[in-house]
């Protein structure tokens, strides 16, 4: 079956994978918030100082689950104002 084809592909997460998410004003500085892939909740990191854009670009992973990555590559796809 064409099924089993594939679950023999061994599946690999890539060390630092993108993730995309949201810049919010924070009371200090940008909050880069997601929703995570790997064990559904949200995670959130800071993301600079509110005078300039939010800086995104990689982070030490905040994810519990045995699954995520040591890390990744955060990617602000909206800034919320
Ligand atoms: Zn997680």
């Amino acid at each position: 079956m064409a099924d089993n084809k594939i679950a023999d592909v061994p599946t690999e997460i890539p060390k630092h994978p993108r993730v995309f998410c949201v810049a919010t004003r924070g009371r200090e500085c940008w909050l880069l918030r997601f929703k995570c892939v790997w064990c559904g909740r949200f995670h959130q990191h800071g993301g600079g100082p509110l005078e300039g854009d939010p800086d995104a670009g990689h982070r030490v992973s905040h994810c519990l689950d045995p699954r995520a990555p040591a890390g990744y590559d955060l990617v602000v796809a909206r800034v919320l104002p």
